[in-house]
């Protein structure tokens, strides 16, 4: 029985994706069968592991909308026991034609409950907002990774974001977890940088991990090639904090 982790952010650019598709490739090179999904019509996740769909492809919208099954959809990546449901940007359509359908915020719950028994984790890369996608994402997640930039504005849409979990808690999913903020693009030279670590450390109301993801070129270019960084360049400092943040979570749940 899969775990099923959301990696969520309203705001863009954190780290969402890069996190959600290296943490995948990581537990995946420990030996764990890993699902992606990709919640975001940019369909970044999708590209990133080297998929590429038409607009109108079969994809996520298709399931979610159409009741078509998951494993007609779900494509292998290139590496072992790393598999994702992809996106298109025809995604972006169902939050609008899932208005007004019954029980529309547990559409995501009732595909992954099809599959849930071929992984040992499920990760969602959520888009940059708190609408129908995402709240479907809220509802299906088990608990939540929250990438915060080290940079300016970063606890910027934090409270919203906190307000909207205690809602999907209170009505749809009332174990939803947070497993933590994730400092992301940390650059230790930078006072900045270490401001905003300490803020949150200090200031956020849950749990922040240990592991701290540094701003390193090989993340933002191994996308580019379609290569998660374990595959890029898993010798850079990269590579070793999502490895390193697989473990911690391989240890938490
Ligand atoms: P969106 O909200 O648009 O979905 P996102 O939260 O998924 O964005 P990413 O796409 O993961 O964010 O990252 C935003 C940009 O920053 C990308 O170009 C990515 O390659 C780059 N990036 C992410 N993490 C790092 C890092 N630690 N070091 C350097 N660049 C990074
Ligand atoms: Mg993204």
């Amino acid at each position: 029985m899969a775990r099923i982790i959301g990696v969520i952010n309203a705001k863009g650019g954190v780290g969402k994706t890069t996190t959600a598709s290296n943490l995948g490739a990581y537990l995946s090179a420990m030996g764990k069968y890993v699902l992606l999904v990709d919640l975001d019509p940019q369909a970044n996740a999708t590209s990133a592991l080297d998929v590429h769909l038409a607009d109108d492809h079969l994809n996520l919208y298709h399931a979610l909308v159409d009741g078509q099954e998951p494993e007609a959809i779900i494509r292998k990546s290139r590496l072992m026991g790393f598999d994702i449901l992809p996106a298109a940007s025809s995604l972006a359509g169902a939050g609008v034609e899932l208005v007004g359908v019954d029980e529309r915020e547990s559409r995501l719950k009732k595909v992954l409950d099809k599959i849930r028994t071929n992984y040992d984790y499920i990760i969602i890369d959520s888009p940059p907002s708190l609408g129908l996608l995402t709240i479907n994402g809220l509802v299906a997640s088990e608990g939540l990774v929250i990438p915060v930039q080290c940079e300016y504005f970063a606890l910027e849409g934090l409270g919203q974001l906190l307000q909207t979990i205690e809602l999907v808690r209170k009505s749809l999913n009332p174990q939803l977890k947070i497993y933590g903020v994730l400092l992301t693009m940390f650059d230790r030279r930078n006072t900045l940088s270490r401001q905003v670590a300490n803020e949150v450390e200090k200031n956020f109301p849950g749990p922040v991990f240990e592991t701290i993801i540094p701003r390193c070129v090989s993340l933002a270019e191994a996308p580019s090639y379609g290569k998660t960084v374990f595959q890029f360049d898993p010798g850079s400092k990269g590579a070793k904090a999502y490895h390193q943040l697989a473990r911690e979570i391989l240890n938490l749940i």
